[in-house]
């Protein structure tokens, strides 16, 4: 049995996958037959053409040509005669595995690329990793992408990042564990949404499993069992039967309200990452989306989305809400959530650095798309935007300016949108919650992001399992920002909501709501639990 983190609850008994992180194990041996390792590469690029050219045609089939593009430039590049000719002089010369050569060609190339002043060239990098990756998966015969999985997966990896995970087969994929990784890491907050369960932090599981391993995994204690007995199976079937049987019993509670001993009535919202996640909302009889995290609708592509394309995905969720609020945050990338077609550069500390709004503030062009689609889609339900990472009354007033400047030029095309739309801050810097009396001047709401608030209060790395044991959301310094915040919103008659984890997380909630908490927000799937917690026990 290993131990980890519980980070998605649950129980699944399936077969490992193991997922490679390309590049972690390349290992350099001497090759004496060159003409038997240039023929070993040679298949791998065979094969890697053929699986280019089926991905193409379904890409084209169900996304179009201009998506299929893509990978006809992935494809090329296999056919490129100086690529493969790099790569076979390497073997020929240095008499290494083919395996060293691709990853040493394949990282010359990107550190070229990089350096070009195109930016379009430099975006190419990532392409050249790509094709790469693949030739590396083909000669190892790891799985480097997480395409083509059978039923009853569970993944296993060093690491998973979330745009990995958005890529998952909720299908296939039952599970995952991981080396790395803290209970907020985004992830973690994809695999909630695909209400599958998750240990993380297991520090050394993919060297401990096999590919085809059977496996428990227990994401309610954190725990891994591989190759477990049949009694333990079938403790486990039942343990999975119970689970399911325990969800229904709690839909009998869907339409009662979420209302304290005492009697005041709490709003309990869910988060979502992607726009089907809003049926679950609804399901779970959500009082609203307290949280739309939108960088999901800009992973696992190879662009970003543009204007109608976001304004279509905001009126679906905001139409599907029906009256109920629809809090959607602008763009959040960087720290733990990358894309692979907009190259960020390596940074020492990526959570404190260019990430957020200070992206969105740097990069107006891509800012200005999505407020452009956010406020063409306000006429459709009761949207309130959300802007990210907020440390200053300076930075959200320029985040204000640019939606001001999106208003007027939308006014000048005739087009409509709410002029009384809410427009509200995350409070997850210590700087926005010390400083909550004067940020609550300006901004109409406040929603405590508790994931980060933590990592930066106590100074502690969300995804680190190493220092995981002081990740504490009970810490008093952290109670106290909360408190400050819920005051000072309440003292400038503002609405004041969590969408950090900590709103379900049952250690919690009394203080919460004692502290005068006006609406949870959380993981859909957790939205009855907690319900059922506040009317038991608040
Ligand atoms: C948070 O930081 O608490 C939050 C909700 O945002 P994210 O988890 O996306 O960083
Ligand atoms: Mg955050």
């Amino acid at each position: 049995m290993k131990k980890g983190i519980p980070a998605s609850k649950g129980y699944a008994i399936g077969r490992i996958v193991i997922k490679e992180e390309s590049g972690l194990k390349i290992e350099n041996t001497y090759v004496s037959n060159v003409s038997e390792e240039k023929a070993r590469f040679e298949r791998a690029l065979i094969l890697s053409k053929k699986q280019l050219e089926k991905i193409k045609t379904k890409t084209k089939h169900q996304l179009g040509k201009g998506k299929a593009e893509v990978f006809e430039s992935h494809i090329m590049l296999l056919e490129d005669i100086e690529f493969a000719g790099a790569i076979e002089l390497k073997i020929e010369k240095e008499h290494i595995n083919a395996e060293k050569a691709v990853y040493d060609i394949v990282n010359l190339y990107m550190e070229t690329f990089k350096l070009m002043k195109d930016e379009y060239i430099r975006e190419r990098a990532m392409d050249i990793k790509d094709v790469g990756d693949r030739i590396l998966s083909n000669l190892t015969g790891n799985i480097t992408s997480l395409g083509n999985l059978s039923s009853n997966t569970v993944i296993a990896a060093h690491d998973l990042t979330p745009s990995d995970t958005v890529q998952l087969d909720k299908n296939k994929v039952i599970a995952f564990i991981t080396d790395l990784g803290g209970k907020t890491s985004h992830s973690v907050i994809m695999a909630k949404a695909f209400q599958i369960p998750a240990v993380v932090g297991m520090k050394d599981i993919t060297s401990y499993v096999k590919n085809g391993d059977l496996v428990i995994v227990d994401g309610v204690e954190g725990i891994v069992m591989v190759n477990p007995g049949k009694e333990l199976v079938e403790k486990y079937k039942i343990k999975i039967e119970e689970y399911g049987i325990e969800k229904e019993k709690l839909k009998s509670i869907i339409n009662l309200k979420t209302v304290t001993k005492s009697g005041k009535q709490i709003k309990l919202l869910g988060n979502i990452e992607r726009c089907e996640d809003v049926e679950q909302v609804i399901k779970n009889g959500g009082d609203g989306i307290g949280l739309f995290r939108t960088e999901f609708l800009y992973m696992d592509r190879d662009a970003m989305p543009q204007e109608d394309e976001q304004f279509e995905a905001y009126k679906y969720v905001l139409e599907k809400m029906k009256n109920k609020p629809v809090v959607i945050r602008t763009l959040d990338i960087g720290g733990d959530k990358k894309l692979s077609y907009f190259p960020m550069e390596e940074e020492c500390n990526p959570f404190l650095g260019y990430r957020s709004i200070r992206i969105s503030l740097d990069r107006k062009d891509i800012f200005k798309v999505q407020l452009r689609a956010l406020l063409r889609a306000s006429v459709f339900g009761n949207l309130k935007i959300m802007f990210p990472m907020i440390s200053s009354v300076e930075e959200f007033l320029q985040a204000k300016e640019v939606l001001k400047e999106c208003m007027e030029e939308l006014a000048l095309e005739k087009r409509e949108f709410n002029k009384e739309l809410k427009v509200g801050i995350m409070v997850e810097v210590p700087a926005a919650a010390i400083n909550a009396d004067e940020m609550a001047k300006y901004a109409d709401f406040f929603s405590i992001g508790t994931n980060d608030l933590i990592q930066y209060t106590l100074a502690v790395d969300r995804v680190n399992e190493k220092v995981a044991y002081l990740y504490n959301p009970m810490h008093p310094a952290v109670l106290s920002l909360i408190k400050t915040t819920i005051e000072a919103a309440h003292k400038n008659k503002k609405l004041c909501s969590m969408c950090g984890e900590m709103a379900s997380d049952e250690n919690a909630i009394k203080y919460l709501v004692e502290c005068g908490l006006d609406e949870f927000s959380m993981s859909p799937q957790s939205i009855l639990k907690i319900k059922q917690f506040i009317k038991s026990y608040c």
